[in-house]
This record gives C-alpha cells, sequence and structure tokens, in this order.
C-alpha cells in the first residue's frame, strides 16, 4: 500500500494528493456505508493499533516525490484508508509537508478523535478541515457510524464546533437510505443533526450521499431526498452555506471525465482488491463501462489482476 496516492480527482478539492497516514483499514467507526470492505480494524485509538504508523519522513519523502512528477496538484489530503488522525505524528507530518510544498493542505476525518485535545491541536494545523457528523444523536450515531466502544456524538459535535473556531471546516454529512434498516434521513433524525449543526456553526455543510457498498444493505439516498433535506436544513439554519455535493464532478469533456472515473477506480482499488461489479456498483456506471476503463488501467500497468475463489479481482499497482 503507497502512503502517498494519486494525484486523483475529487469532487470537492480539485486535483487531490492523498495521504495515507495510518495502517491499511484500520478507524474507530464500522459505517453502514463504509467502501472498505469487511477486513477493517476497528480500534478506540492509536493505543489499539499494533502496526507502525508512516513517520512524517516517510510522508514527505512520497509527496516529494509526487509533486516532482504531478505538476497538477490542487490540495495535499490527509485521508486514505480509515481514520487518519490515528496517526500520532500528524501535527509533525504537517509541519514537515509544508516545508516540502507551498500547498493547501486537507484533512478529512470523521471526527470521533478530535475529542483528544492533541488531535483537535493538530487537525487546527491544515488549511481546510471536512469532518463527517452524519448524526445528532447518539441512538442513530450508534445505528450509522457503529463506532468503537465510549464514543459520544455531543462530545464529539462540542469538539468540531471548537475546531470551527480555529480553521475552516466543510461538515460533510453523509445521509443513506435502507429497506431494512432505520437510517438517518427521518425527519427526527435531520432535527437532531440541524441542532448539532447550528452548535457547530461550520463554513459550510457538504451534503452527500454513499455509494453503495455490497455488503450492507443501504442506498444512496434520491435527488429529490436531499434537496428536500436541504431546504429544511436552509430555513432552519439561513447563515450557513448547505451544498449537495455532485455525484461527479461537472466535467468540461469527455476526457476530464475519464480521467476523474479513472481516478476514481484507481482510488478504490488501492484501498482492496475490487471485483468489476464491486467498482459498477460503487461508481454508478455500467459493467460494459468499467470494463473499458479497467482495460486501460492494464495496459498502461497501473492494475492487475488476480482471481480468487473463483472471481477476478482487479488490484493496484501503483501510478
Ligand atoms: S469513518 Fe470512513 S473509513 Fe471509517 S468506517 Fe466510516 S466510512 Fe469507513
Amino acid at each position: 500500500m503507497n502512503i502517498v496516492y494519486g494525484p486523483v480527482p475529487s469532487r470537492r478539492l480539485g486535483m487531490s494528493l492523498g495521504i495515507d497516514p495510518i495502517p491499511k483499514l484500520t478507524c474507530t467507526f464500522d459505517c453502514v456505508y463504509c467502501q472498505l470492505g469487511k477486513k477493517r480494524h476497528k480500534v478506540r485509538g492509536k493505543e489499539e493499533v499494533k502496526e507502525p504508523f508512516p513517520t512524517p519522513q516517510e510522508i514527505t519523502a512520497g509527496v516529494e516525490a509526487a509533486l516532482a512528477e504531478h505538476s497538477h496538484v490542487d490540495y495535499i489530503t490527509f485521508s486514505g484508508s480509515g481514520e487518519p488522525t490515528l496517526n500520532p505524528h500528524l501535527a509533525k507530518a504537517v509541519e514537515e509537508v509544508r516545508k516540502v510544498s507551498r500547498l493547501p493542505v486537507a484533512l478529512i476525518t470523521n471526527s470521533s478523535l478530535l475529542t483528544r485535545s492533541e488531535v483537535l491541536a493538530a487537525a487546527a494545523l491544515f488549511d481546510l478541515v471536512l469532518p463527517s457528523l452524519d448524526a445528532g444523536d447518539q441512538e442513530t450515531f450508534l445505528r450509522v457510524n457503529r463506532p468503537a466502544t465510549g464514543f459520544e456524538i455531543d462530545k464529539i459535535a462540542s469538539a468540531i464546533g471548537r475546531l470551527a473556531r480555529r480553521v475552516p471546516i466543510w461538515l460533510e454529512v453523509m445521509l443513506v437510505k435502507s429497506e431494512k434498516l432505520r437510517t438517518n434521513t427521518d425527519p427526527d433524525s435531520i432535527g437532531h443533526l440541524i441542532e448539532k449543526i447550528r452548535l457547530i456553526d461550520p463554513h459550510e455543510v457538504n451534503l452527500n450521499t454513499c455509494v453503495r457498498p455490497p455488503e450492507e444493505p443501504v442506498d444512496p439516498v434520491p435527488e429529490e431526498t436531499l434537496l428536500k433535506i436541504r431546504e429544511r436544513m436552509e430555513v432552519e439554519l439561513p447563515k450557513i452555506p448547505i451544498v449537495i455535493v455532485p455525484k461527479r464532478t461537472h466535467s468540461r469533456s469527455r476526457l476530464l471525465r475519464e480521467e476523474e472515473l479513472s481516478g476514481e477506480i484507481l482510488q478504490l482499488l488501492a484501498v482492496r482488491p475490487c471485483t468489476p461489479t464491486d467498482l459498477s456498483d460503487a461508481l454508478g456506471i455500467n459493467p460494459a463501462e468499467v470494463g473499458k476503463y479497467l482495460a486501460r488501467l492494464a495496459e498502461e500497468g497501473k492494475i492487475g489482476r488476480r482471481v480468487q475463489a473463483s472471481q477476478l479481482y482487479y488490484t493496484f499497482k501503483g501510478e
């Protein structure tokens, strides 16, 4: 697994050079909409992580090498295959990255560890933080994010609020629906979320919906539901911009859309091997189109193939 990947087109950050600063698939949550598959390790904090974390020097060397190769990068983004704030050297890593680049540095986090003062202090060093908040009440939080034990949504929301006083934040709310489970789009859950967003007072709210992970019975929320939720939030939170994250960037050309989809495929494969059906489900495009991109990426040597239990999987080989 590479510590630095991309640059990949991001719907919110333009061309983003990604940093995965944690041992693979380690997270404090087990969200119903997670795309990382079932092999995740759920932990309460860095103390429970056995594998070594990438060091600030390793991260900076990876960034330097990537920037020498790629001229078009809009953001350097700490994100990756789990929760990046588990890395105990996060503050030092941002400091070191700033020594080799003047690009803005962003953090994508599930917000769970911002309750720890050292994590909040490290997050405040970024140019932009995209923290998640999918629930405003403990019951919905437990249902949708399935955290490790000991996390409380009230404390997490207060910590995000403290961060918002120090650095620009775009609060991401991932909304999902399900035939089988209660999720986070019923009026009560949205009401609790609105209360928390009011307290946090973020610079912007990004409403997002999931791509469908193969293992869980959750689905994306239809556009009309997203629009209704946005309308309610705009009435109840009149001073905060509420933005629906587009399914795809409005690609200015076919070439850009192709580049964007190839980037998304590489991003998914960098995290775990996928079958063509996994990719087609995750990207919301038909299998024939996925096949076209896979063939091209394989020809360019960026991905490989392997057969496991009679299933064809595609794997990441680097860029
Ligand atoms: S916080 Fe992110 S990485 Fe962790 S389980 Fe949820 S979606 Fe997956």
